[in-house]
Parts: C-alpha cells; structure tokens; sequence
C-alpha cells in the first residue's frame, strides 16, 4: 500500500505557484483573489484564514470580506458586482457554506465567470461538463493531480464516487468521465451502497461522515481518495473512511489530513494564477 501523499505534492504546486507569480510581478501584475466569509461558522473562518494564508506565502494579494451572519442578500451581491469591476482582483471566492436565507444559486451565479477561481459558476459548470477549458472546483481538480503524480491513469476503471454535491461529487463525475473513466457515482438515497463501492478500482468518498466506508466494502487492492473532513470529539480531523482497516487492503490511499485538503488550497493558488494570466493574456 502507498500512501498518496497531498501534503508534500502541495508543497511542490506551491513553489512552483511562487515561482510562476514572480514572473507575472515582473510583467507588473500581482494575482489578487478577494474571498467573502458571512456569519461566524468557525470552519469557514478556519480555511479562510488557511487559504490567506497560502496566498501570502506565494505573493497573491488577497483581501477578506468578512459580513455578519444576518447581512442582506442584496449587500453581499453588491460587495461581488463591486469586486467583478474591480482590476487588481483576479479571483473571487465566496466561502461556503452561506447563511440559510441567502439564496447561493444567486450569489455564486452574480460572481463573473472570468474570475470564479472556485468553478462553480454555471457557465463554467457547463465548460467543464463539454471537457472545455475553464476553471475546474479545487477539491476535484486536486484529486486529479494527485492521481496523475502518482501516475494513476483513470482510463478504463471502474470508479465509484459516494456524495453527490455541486463541489465535490460532481464536478468529479465529470473530470473522470473527461478522463476515460466508468462512472458510478452514489448519494444518500442509493440503495445499496457497498454493491457500488465494492466494484470500484479506484472509490473516491466526500460525503461528512466519519468510518462511512469500512473493509468490507472495498475491492482488494483498490485505489482509495478520501475527501470527508470530520472533527472528532478529540478535536482531530478524520475522513470518511475508516483508514487503518481499509488501507491493508488498498493500493494506495489518502490519509485525512495531509492527502485532498492541501491539494484545495494547491488548486485555489493555481486557479487564481491562471485567473491574473487571463488579465494579460499569458
Ligand atoms: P454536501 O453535504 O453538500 O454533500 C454530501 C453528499 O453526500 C450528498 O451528495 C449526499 O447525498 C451524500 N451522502 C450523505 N450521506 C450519505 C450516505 N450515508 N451515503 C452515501 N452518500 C451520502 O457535502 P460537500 O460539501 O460535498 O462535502 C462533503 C465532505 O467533503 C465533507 O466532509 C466536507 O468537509 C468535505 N470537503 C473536503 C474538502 C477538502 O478539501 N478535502 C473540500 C470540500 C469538502
């Protein structure tokens, strides 16, 4: 068993990122990203703080709106039109997920496709379902660098993702398919989950729920890619896959942490380089 280490490819996007970013500061353009966090969900502000963080080590400019929990849908709206005109902002981020009487839809929609660095915008939704360039959701995206460092090739295998979202399922349905892949992929009303699971080369689980995929349910010398972030009573953060069980079986697998979560931020650095590109058509 190999473990598919995302901490330490990471690091090496990361460098490459501050590399590519001197080079654009010399051509006098400093890659902005303007990220918007409402309410006080500690997790939001967690990985907000951790991708500002990303961006001052590689020398993007970020900016962090941060809005109250019971701010107007029509403020938040505002505060995007006014970061869509604005020329020093690259990318805009807007940290789910969003206080209950906001309508997402609208606001993800409001964010201009040209510097929706999250890919979540319909527009580019639909680019990336036509396997056209766009940009591409950063857990998804990361989980595909991470297979091709290893030099995991999709190609043919039956794949089995479990969760369904617009981020994360998705988004991954579609890459894989791009890539060659059979596509299962399952949600919470799929009948009988191990059935799917059990056939998968390679299982890819982002559901939020802690030992959701035990032994039992994965193919001897399967390829396993655990999305799930959970925080045990502990305090520590675990996946949705019961790892010391299930990695004796598997050919490789990601550990929670250190395996998807780094590659997010890795990808958000990369979409928002490709984003200030884009301003001067590099
Ligand atoms: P979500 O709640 O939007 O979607 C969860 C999906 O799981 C849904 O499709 C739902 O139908 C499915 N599901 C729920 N219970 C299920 C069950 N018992 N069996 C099968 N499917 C089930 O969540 P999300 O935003 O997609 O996030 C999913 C997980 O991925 C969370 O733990 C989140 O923290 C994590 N996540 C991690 C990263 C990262 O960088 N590693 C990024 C985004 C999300």
């Amino acid at each position: 068993m190999q473990i598919l280490d995302g901490k330490s490819l990471s690091l090496k996007i990361k460098a490459k990122a501050k590399e590519d970013i001197k080079i654009l500061k010399a051509k006098d353009v400093t890659p902005g990203l303007a990220v918007v966090v409402i309410g006080d969900d500690i997790a939001s502000h967690t990985y907000v703080k951790m991708k500002e963080k990303a961006c001052e080590d590689i020398g993007i400019y970020s900016i962090v709106h941060k809005m109250p929990n019971d701010i107007s849908e029509d403020k938040i709206i505002e505060t995007i039109q006014m970061m869509n005109k604005n020329p020093n902002i690259d990318g805009i981020l807007i940290q789910l997920p969003l206080p209950k009487h906001i309508d997402t839809d609208r606001v993800l929609q409001t964010v201009t496709s040209t510097k929706d660095v999250d890919g979540f915008h319909p527009f580019n939704v639909g680019k990336l379902a036509l396997n056209l360039d766009t940009f591409i959701p950063c857990t998804p995206l990361g989980v595909m660098k991470l297979l091709n460092h290893y030099d995991i090739n999709p190609k043919g295998l039956d794949v089995c993702i479990v969760g369904a979202s617009n981020i994360v399922g998705k988004p991954m349905m579609n890459l894989l398919l791009n890539a060659d892949a059979t596509v299962d992929i399952c949600h919470i009303y799929t009948k009988d989950l191990k059935a799917h699971t059990l056939r998968a080369d390679l299982l890819i689980v982002g559901v939020g729920k802690v030992n959701l995929i035990t032994e039992d349910m994965v193919k001897e010398g399967a390829i396993v890619i655990d999305i799930g972030i959970n925080r045990k009573d502990d305090g520590k953060l675990t996946g949705d896959v019961d790892y010391e069980n299930v990695a004796k079986k598997c050919s490789f697998i990601t550990p929670v942490p250190g395996g998807v979560g780094p590659m997010t931020i890795a990808m958000l650095l990369e979409n928002s380089i490709k984003a200030a590109r884009s301003r001067i058509n590099d």
